[in-house]
């Protein structure tokens, strides 16, 4: 069978390109070696501009929205910031996920559940992906071709490997548990907790039946052990009965990444689109998904090929990956950074500057260019949160 574009991984950046796609009237073929809902290491915050780049209502699948963030610095001082507006949504990612995944089939999006992929195939001489060959749920190995690919596949992403593009790609770690609600007395304020591990935080994310609790550190090689994250979590919540703790890489690096083919590209985490000041990766991932379907729609009406236009479009989130990156390496490099960055979250103007920006659903980059342009942002409420936040369904458990 011959498709318009192959989608290796249904995550959500794989599965916002496919559902975009087929919309537009384009046959996709979505592969990938897990079944949904599965699940992915993941806090599931899910923030304002991640939301808003959703077309459809997702709120259904939120256990908890915040309007507020608790701040703290070392176990020593503490913030709590408010927005006017949404902070953020907590979600499971299996939850998420199966939402995204179900709205691609049910757009028109076939689905091949597969062991592994083997080879990709390029036209080397006019630098252009030909095929794709990969083993099977049933362990047959079978080649196939199509106009595109993406390559969507995560952190540990194949079709990065076997074609070798993007050697600046990097990685941080993290490592997450779960604490049940019967192990505490009562559902934590959303927070994190800067500086307790190198170049990093802890972080405590309510859901609907236990708390998400887990360390960050955006640096390869700083270790993260398991008892470091019992003792963060019996400090921070009085209890180290944690279950499922697991650890998982964060992709980093996308600053640098452009595409290298003309129909052959990479997304999310596959692309290291995770900021490195807080983690936060399921808005880029969404964000380049709809980016490279973008550019493969446009190629039709353009003298650039997809690849030089997806290059263009991502530029945006490079920029942003740029700032966070600074802004991260200013913020992590030592107790001044730190005591600066948080300074400016303490002083109510710039940080009323910064949570309404962040509340409006904008980028770090376009906080920062415009903070002299413009005094204040307008609060905008993503679509799927009007409701629960109309209500006040707000700082409180929505659902189990
Ligand atoms: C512990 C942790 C906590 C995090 N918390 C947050 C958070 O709270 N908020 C936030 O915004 N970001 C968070 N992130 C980052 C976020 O999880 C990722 O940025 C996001 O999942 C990227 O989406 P993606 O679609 O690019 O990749 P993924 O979600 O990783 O999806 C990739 C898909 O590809 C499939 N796949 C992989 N290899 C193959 C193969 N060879 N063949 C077929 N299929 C394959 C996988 O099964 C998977 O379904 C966190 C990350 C970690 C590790």
């Amino acid at each position: 069978m011959n498709y318009d574009v192959m989608i290796v991984g249904a995550g959500p950046s794989g599965a916002i390109a496919a559902y975009e796609l087929c919309k537009n009237g384009y046959s996709v073929l979505l592969l990938d070696k897990k079944t949904f809902p599965g699940d992915k290491p993941c806090a599931g915050g899910i923030t304002p501009k991640a939301i808003d780049l959703l077309p459809y209502d997702i709120s259904g699948i939120f256990e908890y929205i915040s309007d507020e963030m608790r701040l703290g610095l070392r176990y020593q001082q503490e913030i709590i910031a408010k927005t006017p507006g949404v902070m953020c949504a907590f979600s499971q990612r299996k939850n998420f996920d199966k939402f995204l995944f179900d709205k691609a089939i049910e757009q028109g999006v076939n689905f091949l559940r597969i062991k592994d992929i083997v080879d990709i195939s390029f036209d080397s001489r006019r630098n252009i992906f030909s095929s794709l060959t990969v083993i099977r749920e049933d362990g047959d190995r079978r080649t196939l071709s199509s106009g595109y690919l993406i390559g969507a596949d995560g952190v540990h992403s194949k079709t990065r490997k076997i074609a070798q593009v993007f050697p600046q790609f990097r990685r941080g770690f993290a490592l997450e548990g779960l604490l049940s609600y019967d192990d505490i007395a009562a559902v934590p304020t959303p927070g994190f907790d800067f500086d307790i591990v190198k170049f990093g935080y802890g972080w405590v994310f309510p859901k609907g039946d236990h708390a998400n609790v887990g360390l960050y550190s955006g640096k390869a090689g700083v270790k993260l052990s398991k008892a470091a994250l019992r003792g963060y979590s019996k400090k921070r919540l009085g209890s180290d009965n944690l279950k499922n703790i697991t650890g998982y890489p964060i992709a980093l690096g996308g600053a640098n990444y452009k595409a290298t083919h003309a129909n052959f590209f990479l997304v999310g985490d596959a692309a290291g689109m995770t900021e490195p000041l807080l983690g936060e990766g399921i808005h880029n991932a969404l964000k380049s998904g709809q980016m490279a379907a973008r550019a493969i729609i446009d190629q039709e009406f353009s003298a650039k090929t997809a690849g030089e236009l997806y290059n263009d479009y991502i530029q945006p989130i490079r920029k942003d990956l740029r700032a966070t990156r600074i802004v991260a390496a200013v913020f992590y490099r030592n107790l001044t950074g730190l005591q600066l960055g948080y300074g400016i979250l303490k002083f109510a103007l710039s940080r009323r500057f910064l949570l309404a920006g962040w509340a409006a659903g904008k980028t770090l980059y376009q906080i920062i260019t415009s903070f002299l342009g413009r005094a204040y942002y307008k609060m905008t409420i993503p679509v799927s949160l009007r409701k629960i936040y109309q209500d006040k369904k707000i700082n409180r458990v929505l659902r189990k």
